[in-house]
């Protein structure tokens, strides 16, 4: 127990003095002692569950921030950080005496202690990751967390069993894989070893007592080794270190009962590690290793030339001595060691410290060793993104997604806009459908409520309630979308058959199209087939629930109307199209002539509120055109029949609606269609042919034709379509 005793896990602040005095950091110490004084104050006569005084407690996390190398900030936050949560001085005090950036640091750590982090599945876990990182909009605050959660692990013997499993799964399914990723593999190390201690404690004290067990054998192992290693690098004693690493009883742990191996299998159970000067040194080094022993072929890394992601930098490589034991070797300068130990909070240091030394050799190495570090950063982002530990931190705070909770702590991740209805329905398809409304944050919010990172929604359900079809539209997911179709699919059968039905023939009407039950049945038949269909009912059906999007289907359905029926000039079909157009319909007056056919242009889809003129066909009626039409002769008198072209005249009221073309000129990404797509049924705008194609340079064009009421109408629709992120520019065609 001698090594996770409690007591002795607690640093005064002399303690604290005396690591921030070691240091070469600028340390603003007045403050320091400011923020010591306030938390001591407002902590009082408050103690922890074992009794100790509570003031001990943020004094050791800040010890621990101090010994990663953090800045004088960090210390205070880690000084206060329990100050808001638990005594009478609120944020506000705090960024008045300390700053913005303490008062952001206490507050984000007082968020994330909030959270109840139930991790029941890797899924979940992975999530609560994603969203610590991305609540921590400075990443030291995740920094001041971890040294508070390892102070809290260090001294949670005294705890009650279960909180102690409790904790412990959560870091090692939260937080040990943060500092993972940040690179801190000491603070991973400990808080995996700690968590292993209380969730399998049998398993845990097994290979602590065989590592025991084999602490001699090692040491003389190791001994003999390191003289061998010293000798022959020829190197003097204080240009290299060489020491037996000991691995972590967690990775032990893991090799053996999770991969059923035996101690002795476990290559790198002994293990050496190097540390020199420069990375010159660290490839002579290899050299001297693999002349002394033999090397085990592809057990060599070099992440010094391609670093990890979290900038893990080391030669590896295993080797087996002439008696046939093998072992794992490290090697790595002391720079690459303090990134290996301490992660990001290495780079910290370097970035902020050292700026008061001046005028001293040390200074000046210091310097060259930030210019380094800073180049090597640099060249990193320059050739290889992956390994940019920056960016990868950047990445985990997508802005493209939001984690929000349900109440009981699950966290669940959408892509950014999401509505409470596509939460409802990642929940469960059954909370989707009776959902009635929503709180966030234990406030009522609309239906098309966009959710944040870190809040938390309540879905509330109804048994009688059902979706809306108006959902369709507000939310954002495609997985909502199709599960609110499902239903209307199911729910509605009778109501989608009317439905479908009536929008098919109304659209049909449009195009002057107007035939009898059975002709229209007929007619889809070649529907049926393809899309495996039994009856027209089921078609029907599927346009009313918006499974077949009928502006999809239409042109199609119209050309089988004109192979079927159109060619046959004398059919009664298309008499009856000739001879029945209503006036009505057309919303065109004919200067001098009555009861004519009109036909609007496909060249140029003219619309109530343009300036029109009339061309009298060739058995097709007068076709309308509008008057800057390229179709259409300038100057009409020198035309080749000018007595064709008549005066027309919009009538007053229309009420029908007209095709009209855009081109849309947007950039070429996945989903832009979809985009147009929502925004123009939102306007509850007809689209009759939608498609896109790539024009060069990230550019696509997108044609859309469309049923507008007027000029003025379309006008409102251009800007609407104006107002999305990629569209460019937009042109009636
Ligand atoms: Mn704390």
């Amino acid at each position: 127990m001698s090594k996770y005793d409690e007591i002795a896990h607690y640093q005064d602040y002399n303690e604290l003095l005396s690591i921030l005095n070691k240091s070469n950091n600028n340390y603003d110490l007045r403050k320091i002692q400011k923020a010591y004084n306030l938390a001591e104050q407002a902590h009082g006569d408050q103690r922890r569950v074992s009794g100790i005084p509570f003031i001990l407690h943020p004094t050791s996390v800040a010890c621990i921030v101090a010994q990663f190398g953090m800045d004088s900030d960090s210390i205070i936050a880690a000084l206060l950080h329990d100050v808001v949560e638990d005594t009478d001085y609120d944020l506000n005090f705090v960024r008045k005496e300390f700053g913005k950036d303490v008062a952001n640091i206490v507050d984000g750590v007082t968020k994330i202690s909030k959270i109840k982090l139930y991790s029941r599945e890797e899924q979940q876990a992975e999530n609560v990751r994603k969203m610590l990182i991305a609540m921590s909009n400075d990443i030291r605050v995740i920094i001041v967390k971890l040294a508070d959660r390892l102070h809290n692990m260090r001294t949670i013997e005294c705890m009650k069993e279960q909180k102690r499993r409790d904790k412990s799964r959560e870091c090692m399914e939260v937080y040990a894989p943060i500092a993972h990723r940040l690179g801190m593999k000491a603070v991973k190390d400990e808080l995996e070893d700690l968590s292993l201690r209380y969730l399998d404690p049998v398993g845990y004290k097994e290979i602590e007592d065989a590592l025991l067990l084999k602490e001699n054998e090692r040491e003389r192992f190791i001994e003999k080794r390191k003289k061998e290693i010293l000798k022959a690098s020829k190197m003097p004693k204080d240009k290299i270190t060489v020491y037996g690493r000991v691995k972590s009883i967690n990775s032990i742990y893991r090799k053996t009962f999770l991969k059923g191996k035996t101690l002795d299998e476990i290559y790198d159970f002994f293990a050496l590690r190097i540390i020199v000067d420069d990375i010159k040194e660290c490839y002579n080094l290899l050299g001297v290793i693999h002349d002394l022993y033999t090397p085990i072929p592809r057990r060599f890394k070099d992440y010094i030339s391609t670093p990890k992601p979290n900038m893990y930098q080391s030669l590896h490589t295993t080797v087996i001595d002439r008696e046939g034991i093998p072992f794992e070797v490290q090697i790595r300068t002391w720079e690459m060691h303090r990134t290996a130990e301490n992660g990001i909070a290495a780079h910290w240091k370097y970035k902020l410290g050292f700026t008061r030394i001046v005028n001293n050799k040390k200074a000046r190495e210091l310097d060259a060793n930030i210019n380094r570090i800073k180049d090597v950063l640099a060249a990193q982002i320059d050739t290889d993104d992956s390994t940019d530990i920056i960016r990868n931190i950047r990445n985990d705070f997508d802005q493209n997604e939001v984690y929000v909770f349900s109440p009981k702590g699950d966290v669940f991740n959408l892509p950014n806009g999401s509505t409470v209805i596509d939460l409802a329905y990642l929940i469960h398809t059954e909370v989707g459908n009776h959902m009635v409304g929503a709180k966030v944050n234990q406030r009522i919010v609309s239906i098309d409520y966009k959710l944040q990172t870190g809040e938390i929604c309540e879905i509330l359900t109804q048994k009688d309630s059902h979706p809306r079809r108006d959902w369709l539209e507000i939310c954002k997911t495609s997985s909502a979308r199709s599960k609110i179709r499902q239903w209307f699919k199911r729910e509605k059968r009778d109501e989608n058959i009317v439905e479908g039905k009536m929008m098919l023939e109304r659209e049909l009407k449009r195009s002057n199209i107007s035939l009898t039950d059975e002709e229209l049945e007929d007619l889809l038949q070649f529907m049926l087939k393809k899309n495996k269909f039994n009856t027209v009912e089921d078609l029907y059906a599927s346009i009313g629930y918006g499974g077949i999007q009928l502006w999809k289907v239409l042109p199609r359905i119209k050309e089988e109307y004109h192979t079927k029926f159109g060619e046959q000039e004398n059919t009664p079909v298309i008499n009856q199209y000739v001879h029945k157009p209503k006036r009505s319909n057309s919303g065109v007056i004919v200067e001098g002539m009555e009861d004519c056919l009109i036909k609007f242009s496909q060249c140029c889809n003219p619309l109530p509120g343009d300036d029109i003129i009339g061309y009298i066909t060739r058995g097709f009626g007068v076709s309308i055109h509008k008057r800057s039409c390229t179709n259409i002769p300038k100057d009409i008198s020198k035309a080749e029949e000018p007595e064709r072209y008549v005066n027309v005249r919009w009538e007053k009221d229309i009420n029908d609606s007209f095709h009209s073309t855009l081109e849309i000129i947007c950039s070429d990404r996945t989903g832009v269609l979809a985009d147009v797509t929502i925004a123009l049924s939102s306007m509850r705008i007809f689209i009759n042919n939608l498609n896109s194609r790539p024009i060069g340079n990230g550019r696509a064009m997108v044609t859309a034709t469309i049923d507008v009421f007027n000029r003025e109408h379309l006008e409102t629709v251009i800007k609407r379509l104006q107002s999305l992120r990629e569209v460019i520019s937009i042109k009636r065609f």
